[in-house]
């Protein structure tokens, strides 16, 4: 039996080009900033998303961690989102390492956080208060696509307030499929059950709504090892002082990397071929989406990208503890209680969505 994970778009196994690249790739000592494909990579993500310069990490976690740390000193803090990755499922870092101080904030609905709400956080100068001095944002968050009005308001907001602005996108380019998508760069195929990628998806315009993102901020983190579907990394891009800075903090946290070329050869591979075919699997997420609506007691959130939460309701509820370890029986791997998340990648196909509806269909049948 097939496993079907849909625990996390982190699961993916490179792919047997990933590893020829890898296997390929010139290597040297970065910690020299002799290693050509470490430049390689850092050269073409700042290029793609228009900042002067780039820095490869081991993790998202710690791309963040050099972002905040670059920005801020002892004693500012950051306004976030109570729900942002850079502040609820990191330990801390901002504080443990760099006594940043946090300003989390509650979302609205539609994963933003409201204007007046980072209005009135932003503290004035006055000796009681920590220095306000970054708004941190993700995009997507928990798979929502932030409306690019919003970004650009909430970051104009910022810059006008004297603020550094950062963006956590883990997962910017499935923001960017989502948005051209949503401008018509490119049409979907049609119903939404054909998990193809569209034969007309622009690459091109894919990266264009990337850098409009991007361009909104002073920093930018982007994970590999998420939909694209490498094993390790992250890059973080800002001007070419930023990223010296953010150089310095990377040293400190360990994240100095030896022959890291082999590892950024999965990036720059997975930035030159894995990025337009994040439609499929947001294709296929709607795919779940659909099989999924209609079944008594499971309420589904329409999925703007490649996650989908599914919350348990009325009666259901009484039985959220059996689902997981019986979709498990059938092949099928999942996380949540009573909200239930299905994340889509590289190593699941429609076959899989299908399996999945069924089985969730079986559970619920009895
Ligand atoms: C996964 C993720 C990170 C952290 O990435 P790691 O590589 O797991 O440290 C940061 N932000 C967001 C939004 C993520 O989804």
């Amino acid at each position: 039996m097939k496993t079907i994970d849909l625990r996390s778009d982190t699961v993916t196994q490179p792919t047997a080009a990933m590893r020829e690249a890898m296997l390929a790739a010139p290597l040297g000592d970065d910690v020299f900033g002799d290693d050509p494909t470490v430049n390689a990579l850092q050269d073409k993500i700042a290029a793609t998303l228009g900042f002067e310069a780039a820095l490869f990490v081991p993790t998202g976690t710690q791309s963040n961690l050099c972002a905040i740390l670059s920005h801020c000193q002892r004693g500012d803090e950051y306004i976030v989102g109570q729900m942002a990755h850079a502040y609820r499922w990191e330990g801390g870092g901002g504080a443990v390492f760099g006594s940043v101080q946090p300003q989390p904030l509650n979302h609205q609905p539609d994963g933003t956080l409201a204007l007046d709400d980072i209005e009135a956080a932003i503290k004035p100068d006055d000796a009681h208060f920590a220095r306000t001095r970054l708004l941190a944002l993700e995009n997507t968050l928990g798979g929502k696509l932030l409306p690019f009005e919003y970004v650009k308001a909430a970051t104009d907001l910022a810059k006008a307030k004297g603020l550094s602005r950062h963006l956590d996108g883990a997962r910017l380019f499935n923001a960017a499929v989502a948005q051209a998508a949503q401008n018509g760069r490119f049409t979907k195929n049609g119903a939404s059950n054909v998990p193809e990628v569209p034969a007309n998806i622009d690459k091109l315009a894919i990266n264009l709504e990337a850098r409009r993102i991007a361009q909104c901020f002073d920093s930018v983190s982007v994970c590999f090892s998420k939909g694209l579907g490498a094993p390790v990394g992250s890059t973080l891009c800002g001007s070419r002082e930023f990223i010296a800075r953010a150089h310095r903090i990377r040293k400190m946290a360990g994240g100095g990397m030896r022959q890291a070329g082999v590892l950024a050869a999965a990036a720059l591979y997975a930035l030159e071929n894995n990025v337009a075919r994040l439609a499929q699997d947001h294709a296929l997420a709607l795919q779940l989406a659909n099989g999924l609506t209609g079944i008594e007691g499971l309420q589904v959130e329409p999925p703007h990208t490649n996650i989908v939460f599914v919350d348990l309701v009325g009666e259901a509820r009484a039985r959220s503890a059996e689902l997981i370890p019986f979709l498990k029986t059938r092949g099928v791997l999942a996380t949540g209680l009573y909200r239930l998340r299905f994340v889509t990648h590289l190593d699941v196909d429609a076959a899989g969505v299908g399996v999945t509806v069924h089985a969730i269909q079986e559970f619920f049948k009895h």
